[in-house]
């Protein structure tokens, strides 16, 4: 993903994504959305997580892993892991490229949209 939109993440998400470097998302631009949508979510869930349970939940990385978007973090609870779950789940349909809903697509399979797939 472009270094600007990892900005932006960091951005939303400066709890979860803590730390000099700016996160590690390694994905196509087009899931930008989808995380950040997620971090949305997730960022109230580890102020939470810090004041209850003195739990500190941080992003390790973002990843493309058989075709789906694989989120690891550490330090979070079962809460937090079914939003990623749900997001995760949510990327096997979305365009990795663009954004528009995709679907596994060629011969590597990506979650492509048409306009996006060329063979
Ligand atoms: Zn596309």
């Amino acid at each position: 993903m472009k270094k600007h939109l990892a900005a932006q993440i960091k951005l939303r998400a400066p709890t979860i994504c803590r730390g000099e470097d700016l996160p590690f998302l390694n994905c196509g631009d087009g899931w930008y959305q989808l995380i950040a949508d997620m971090m949305d979510e997730l960022e109230p869930m580890a102020h939470e997580m810090k004041r209850l349970y003195g739990k500190e939940p941080k992003l390790a990385w973002v990843e493309t892993h058989h075709a789906t978007m694989q989120v690891v973090m550490d330090d979070i609870g079962k809460d937090m892991d079914a939003v990623i779950e749900r997001y995760e789940e949510a990327s096997e349909s979305v365009c990795e490229n663009c954004g528009q809903p995709g679907r596994p697509q060629g011969k590597w399979i990506e979650i492509l949209c048409d306009d996006c797939f060329t063979d």
